[in-house]
């Protein structure tokens, strides 16, 4: 799917500064209005209110494309904030300054909506009722480079059997070409190419350097010497294989490097009380393929925590109700979000309330107006960071399916949702038959491969709201969300039969494995804890009728 036009990016940013535009004069209205009543009577609330949205000016007009109102602003935010914490009034001359920057704004806000104004008429463009359709790119997208045409075509054959989309390129030249439209997921890297012994690896340390985000590379090649592997961790590769390929270690290397639903899109939430600003920071971040949602009442925020998970939470230090730091300390308090990065937004510049900040639980410090490279770059790395110690602690090494622990955490959360909600939930659990015989019989390490390829066949052919995780031995657990038992019980049992079907090979030998299930629902259930239970006697039951099938327990 092609990424979102970089017109429609375009109008979208431009709406957003429209739809700013059109309210400036109401902020500047309220900035005098204050004003005026501060000069009648100082007010500490008063003047509180005026400095939050003048600093708040000063940091979102720079962004909108007025870095010099921006800039008035901020000399009017400086004087303000030294009479936040006091009583007494600014001296005259104090005043006389502040009134002259306040008609500079004005006067300022006065020519940009008369520009806007001009703008709109002539191009007849009335963006804000445009929406963005921002769109994901594919999931799973592999490039294969190999100059060697005919290998190449048959190992991507190969790897797309384990649900891989891959696109083969036999020269450096047409990867480059492609890797800037449409960058894949992981690529699978030759090493040498008739431009060098090591044309492969160059390639990749050139790309690797210009991407804010680490590409996971797999190198192959004939020669598996301690000079070319050093060249391949050098240039940020992630493996080396050497030919010929084994396909197995080739999917295994790519499951564990795109880790299963490790490519979706890093969940990012944006708080800020300025609803256009939020919306721009929002519209540049999708457009990076990030997940966004914003708040702009930062009272809303505990909610949004436990629906949306965000990896990432860039946080405005000003606003009203409460202050970004307070916010940050208040989410720290809870043990699940003491590793969530907390970025700052902020108009501060100073470097004593940046430390503050820090010291507050933050992890970064963005100083608006943000440039828009910068703000991606620092996001997704932050982000990325994020979730790879996440995953460090809920996922299973073996599978990259979450752990025991993890998934009867997330059951926890998904049956308060779905009480809060009024929605159906299913849980089923899934074992292996006779597994011990497969051990037994072919030994371990193809006991491990079975494993591994259940939970990467539950993985593809489950939601991707499904939750999946690895509940013990050859033991699986699913949560369906939205599900009743018999829908839940339709799906898996297509997952069961087609499974049943497919022939493992090991050499000249040829073996089937088949699962069984058990599955309970929220309607007949009251916690987490009776679901479990219930589903582990259904387990018992079908693995009593005969085995590779499914029952529900009444
Ligand atoms: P049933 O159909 O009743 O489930 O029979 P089963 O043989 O599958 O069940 P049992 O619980 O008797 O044996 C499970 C076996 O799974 C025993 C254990 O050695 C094996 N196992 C558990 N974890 C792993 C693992 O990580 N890798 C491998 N290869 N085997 C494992
Ligand atoms: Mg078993
Ligand atoms: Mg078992």
């Amino acid at each position: 799917m092609p990424k979102q036009s970089v017109n429609s990016i375009e109008d979208k940013l431009r709406g957003l500064r429209n739809s700013y535009i059109q309210h400036l004069p109401g902020k500047i209205k309220d900035i005098q209005k204050l004003w005026n009543s501060l000069c009648n009577g100082w007010q500490h609330e008063t003047i509180d209110e005026l400095h939050r949205i003048v600093h708040s000016l000063a940091g979102s007009a720079g962004t909108f494309g007025f870095a010099q109102m921006g800039e008035i602003a901020r000399s009017a935010d400086n004087i303000l904030k030294n009479y936040r914490d006091t009583e007494i009034p600014p001296h005259n001359s104090v005043k006389d300054e502040l009134e002259d920057i306040f008609e500079k704004l004005s006067s300022f806000c006065n020519s940009i909506t008369k520009q806007a104004e001009e703008v709109i008429d002539s191009t007849g463009l009335d963006v804000t009722h445009k929406t963005a359709n921002i769109t994901s790119t594919v999931k799973n997208r592999i490039f294969l480079v190999d100059d060697d045409n005919e290998s190449a075509s048959e190992l991507a054959l190969q790897i797309e059997q384990f649900g891989y989309d891959v696109t083969v390129f036999n020269s450096i030249e047409e990867f480059n070409k492609a890797i800037t439209v449409t960058p894949p997921t992981a690529v699978i890297m030759d090493v040498v190419f008739p431009e060098g012994e090591f044309a492969g690896i160059e390639a990749v340390r050139k790309i690797q350097r210009q991407r804010a985000v680490h590409l996971p590379v797999i190198y192959v090649s004939t020669y598996g010497d301690l000079k070319s592997r050093l060249h391949a961790v050098r240039s940020g590769g992630d493996a080396y294989l050497t030919k010929p390929i084994d396909i197995n270690m080739v999917v295994e290397t790519l499951d564990i490097l795109t880790s299963f639903h490790g490519n979706d899109s890093y969940r990012i939430l944006i708080v800020d009380d300025d609803k256009y600003l939020a919306e721009h920071y929002a519209t540049v971040l999708r457009n990076a393929d990030l997940d966004v949602k914003i708040v702009n009442d930062p009272m809303e925020i505990m909610n949004v925590l436990v629906d949306f998970n965000p990896e990432l939470i860039l946080m405005d230090i000003y606003m009203p109700g409460c202050t970004g730091l307070e916010l940050a300390k208040v989410i720290r308090q809870n043990v699940s979000y003491l590793n969530l990065p907390i970025v700052f937004l902020s108009t501060e510049t100073g470097q004593e309330q940046q430390y503050a900040a820090l010291r507050m639980g933050g992890d970064d410090f963005l100083t608006k107006p943000i440039d828009e490279g910068h703000l991606i770059s620092s996001v997704m790395s932050r982000a990325q960071r994020s979730r790879k110690l996440a995953e460090a602690i809920t996922r299973d090494s073996l599978t990259g399916l979450l752990n025991h622990a993890k998934l009867r955490e997330q059951l926890d959360i998904e049956v308060l949702r779905s009480e809060r909600q009024g929605t159906n939930l299913t849980f089923a659990m899934i074992d292996i038959d006779f597994f011990k015989k497969v051990n037994d019989t072919y030994g371990h390490v193809i006991g491990d491969h079975v494993i591994r390829d259940i939970a990467r066949t539950l993985n593809q052919q489950l939601r991707r709201t499904d939750i999946i995780g690895r509940y013990g031995g050859e033991e699986f657990a699913v949560i369906l969300p939205d599900t009743d038992e018999k829908s839940a019980k339709y799906a898996l049992d297509k997952i069961r039969e087609e499974y049943a079907q497919k022939q493992h090979v090991l050499g000249k030998e040829h073996f089937n494995i088949t699962f069984s299930c058990g599955i309970s629902g929220i309607s007949s259930s009251k916690n987490a804890e009776t679901i479990v239970v219930k589903a582990d006697e259904a387990l018992y039951e079908a693995k009593k009728k005969g085995r590779n099938c499914i029952v529900i327990l009444p």
